[in-house]
């Protein structure tokens, strides 16, 4: 990824976040602001070669799979040493990426929270996207069973026809030995490199079984993204000692019982 279109980490940090409730109410506007303001405010970060420049970036924050001219669709990319571990993969979620300025062929890592469409509409497509970008190497993805490895072939299948054009006709690698997809069914240590580990919990989502948060360990600091939640003890252990950030508001007695444990600085909200 190119250095000078990271978001400074300062503006969307501080400390260690937790995400809830994604399915994030935002405008789209604003969803393409953010990738926007991150692209810019890179150019004026600077660079701590002691801290890991871990850094949150919000590629869509809109719930349910319905096209929205206002809102994009769940997604968001954590940022380590410049190495991008894609949350969700909402429709559009390889275009708020670009909007971000993430070369798309430092793809590595996905993770899915769960199995609904809006989480997972653009999961093949970004592969794919991030593949006729240029991508040579795995993506390893993460996500619940049973569609996630069926949605790999499936996606696959469904573009064969283009895929095998491309590897003739522009000597493309490839694409199905480039993907990995590995499905988790229990909460715990989900995969670890040199930049961050990360750890899943199962969160609550009926009838979505299962659904998952995702936390992230750098050496620095902490983020947790849980996809769509009730109230949930597995996130709130999961998030234990971190600072807590929602962006949906819910009416539900179970969200406000939630909410009330967040820090009151550290919350924010939209409708
Ligand atoms: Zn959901």
């Amino acid at each position: 990824m190119n250095n000078q279109t990271g978001i400074s980490r300062k503006r969307f940090l501080t400390g260690s976040l937790a995400l809830a409730g994604v399915g994030l109410s935002s405008v789209w506007q604003r969803d393409h602001a953010y990738a926007n303001i991150a692209q810019k405010q890179g150019e004026a970060a600077t660079t701590n070669s002691e801290d890991s420049g871990m850094r949150l970036i919000l590629l869509g924050t809109n719930g349910g799979p319905q096209p929205n001219p206002l809102r994009s669709s769940p997604a968001q990319v954590v940022l380590v040493n410049e190495v991008p571990y894609v949350a969700d993969c909402g429709s559009g979620v390889a275009w708020q990426l670009v909007s971000a300025g993430v070369d798309l062929t430092d793809l590595g890592y996905i993770f899915v929270t769960h199995q609904h469409s809006d989480h997972n509409l653009d999961y093949g497509n970004l592969i794919y996207q991030a593949w006729v970008s240029g991508l040579t190497t795995e993506v390893e993805t993460y996500g619940p069973p049973p569609p996630l490895k069926q949605m790999t072939e499936s996606f696959l299948e469904l573009n064969e026809y283009d895929i095998e054009t491309r590897i003739d006709d522009e000597s493309r690698v490839p694409l199905e030995s480039l993907i990995q997809a590995k499905e988790i069914s229990e909460g715990g240590l989900v995969m670890e490199d040199e930049n961050v580990s990360v750890t899943s919990a199962l969160v609550e989502h009926p009838p979505v079984e299962p659904s998952f948060a995702f936390r992230f360990d750098a050496a620095d600091r902490s983020i947790v993204i849980s996809g769509d939640t009730n109230y949930s003890e597995s996130l709130i252990e999961l998030a234990q000692g971190r600072t807590c950030w929602s962006t949906r508001r819910s009416t539900s007695p179970v969200w406000r019982s939630w909410w009330r444990m967040c820090p009151m600085e550290t919350r924010s909200t939209s409708t």
